[in-house]
């Protein structure tokens, strides 16, 4: 048995995200597994950046409230409990609602890859 002691939340880099979001750290895999867990904190009105996963994520939503929306498809409201899945591929992004925080666990077995932010237009459509 390891008992990993906490680790100091990182905030989210601009590049990645809008707003402000902060990581928890949960697990890493070793090679050749390139599992990734995390917690993932949203503050009101924060979101990824549009992006994909190498072999795609699960989303398990702990806390708050929020949206997800892959593209040429509508936004999603999501709540405690939600389990999302995106698959390998698919560009999407996920945040909080804009007068909720929201928290998720994230569980990625690839890279992302970053695309364009969620414009304020795009964020105001999905939360309509
Ligand atoms: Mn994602």
């Amino acid at each position: 048995m390891e008992l990993r002691p906490k680790q100091p939340t990182r905030k989210g880099p601009a590049d990645w995200f809008t707003g402000d979001v902060w990581i928890d750290p949960v697990a890493q895999g070793q090679a050749p597994s390139q599992l990734s867990v995390g917690a993932v904190h949203f503050t009101p009105g924060a979101r990824t950046a549009w992006h994909s996963h190498d072999g795609g994520q699960t989303l398990y939503v702990t806390e708050g409230r929020g949206l997800v929306q892959s593209r040429g498809e509508g936004a999603r409201r999501i709540r405690p409990g939600d389990v999302i899945h995106t698959p390998d591929g698919e560009e999407h992004w996920h945040g909080a609602a804009p007068d909720h925080f929201m928290t998720h666990i994230t569980i990625t077995e690839g890279g992302p890859h970053w695309g364009p932010h969620v414009t304020d237009e795009e964020y105001r459509r999905a939360e309509q």
